[in-house]
């Protein structure tokens, strides 16, 4: 084996994996538009944009420029008592492409983080506002918030990864993961246990924190926008305040540039991140309203955080490169079209009798399976494809960078519906 590989896998930990038993890993030379290059050379189609991130490919031209730009002037500095005008410029932004209401932002240098910011807004606004007894989050099952421990305690306690935990994570509440599906109505029945949850546990409910339209690493679940307005109603009857998580469906994904917009619903507190930055750097933001600053204030009270890399001015300018990359860019026809051909290319594996059902909408496309995948073979089928797929559980699904060309999204759909193939032949 080569020689770095051997180090990697006696020292490093990767995702979700085993140290002592880790899975192979392929290491990688270099990416370039929607390839991965292997250290062998071999071209992967890129499934994944690296986690919902790299929505333009990777090394991308502008994006380099910017950080290289940046750099020559300043790398880092503390956002205590300091600012720069590329965190200025990207919450303009940020204020500008969201809802009006959301007009103050805080940075951050995770996903997960920025839930945690999220969660301190909703607590710190009703401590201020003397509401003491609300201090829980109702959240949806099948949700993915993230691994630190606040995000995990709003995570699906089974598939949300973090069951180990239950003992010590803050109890939270959770409504069934919505059924009503993308494209059909919301009925009554479809959101009455989460009504009654909230009926009963409202004294003690500070916020809903979901992901909208889609419920991405806790089960790739794509739902009806009527079901976000019957959540805003109940929210606004019962004083409770509304979190949206959108650090995977944020800046286009699912044909919206934010997923809420589908529904028409404006959160009290929104989070971003994953392609914020075009998949280059580590960033997120949370967004919030005059109601919950006013509210977090009341009595004289300040929001209580403050990363170490708050602001990076490197993540900074590289994000608001990648927003005006994106917002100058027919975005909304290459997802489309996405979508399209995701829809008639995964369809055909609805007729394979291991498949349970396939979602799509923008562009992410979902296969779900009757069985879960065995991940070590999968993985080296896929990259055997000339593609880079990642399943979980039973779920093999894709979000490839919007610049991905008719012929490399056939080749990776094509893919897909041959490594299923394959697996259903498998021995069980
Ligand atoms: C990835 C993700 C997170 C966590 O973001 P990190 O940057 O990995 O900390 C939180 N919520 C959702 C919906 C995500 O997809």
């Amino acid at each position: 084996m080569n020689n770095s590989l051997n180090f990697d896998k006696q020292h490093i930990w990767h995702p979700y994996a085993s140290m002592q038993n880790p899975l192979d890993v392929e290491l990688v030379k270099s990416a370039h538009g929607v390839y991965l290059e292997l250290e062998d050379g071999k071209k992967l189609i890129d499934g994944m944009s690296s986690w919902w991130s790299a929505i333009h490919g990777y090394n991308v031209p502008e994006l380099n420029q910017a950080i290289t730009n940046q750099l020559t002037s300043m790398s880092h500095v503390m956002f205590g008592g300091l600012t720069h005008s590329p965190a200025i410029n990207l919450a303009k932004t940020l204020v500008d492409i969201t809802d009006k209401t959301l007009e103050h932002v805080f940075f951050s240098d995770s996903g997960s983080v920025s839930v945690e910011v999220a969660m301190k807004m909703a607590l710190q606004y009703h401590h201020s506002l003397k509401n003491i007894k609300k201090t829980k989050f109702l959240s949806l099952k099948k949700g993915y918030h993230g691994d630190t421990f606040g995000a995990m305690s709003v995570c699906d306690p089974v598939t949300g990864m973090h069951s180990i935990f239950q003992d010590v994570l803050h109890q939270n509440l959770f409504a069934p993961s919505p059924t009503c599906k993308y494209g059909e109505e919301c009925k009554n029945e479809d959101i009455a246990e989460f009504r009654e949850i909230l009926k009963t546990n409202h004294h003690n409910i500070a916020a809903v924190i979901l992901e909208p339209i889609v419920q991405g690493a806790g089960g790739m679940n794509i739902y009806s926008p009527d079901f976000l307005k019957k959540v805003k109603k109940l929210c606004d009857e019962f004083d409770i305040l509304l979190i949206f998580d959108e650090i995977a469906t944020g800046f286009g994904r699912t044909g919206k540039l934010f997923a809420y917009e589908h529904a028409g619903v404006i959160p009290d507190i929104l989070c971003v991140g994953k392609a914020i930055t075009g998949g280059y750097m580590s960033l997120a933001a949370t967004l919030t309203n005059k109601k919950v600053v006013q509210g977090v204030e009341a009595d004289g009270n300040i929001l209580m955080h403050g990363p170490t890399f708050m602001g990076n001015p490197l993540a900074c300018s590289v994000a608001n490169a990648s927003l005006q990359l994106l917002l100058n860019s027919p975005w909304q026809e290459r997802v489309d079209s996405i979508q399209k051909n995701l829809h008639v290319e995964l369809k055909k594996c609805e007729k394979l009798e291991i498949v349970k059902e396939v979602r799509t909408l923008g562009a992410i496309g979902v296969v779900e399976l009757n069985r879960n995948v065995d991940l070590a073979w999968m993985s080296k089928e896929f990259v055997k494809e000339g593609v880079w797929v990642r399943p979980f559980l039973n779920l093999v699904y894709i979000m490839p960078p919007f610049i991905i060309s008719e012929d490399e999204l056939k080749k990776l759909t094509s893919a897909l519906y041959n490594v299923i193939v394959k697996f259903e032949q498998l021995p069980k």
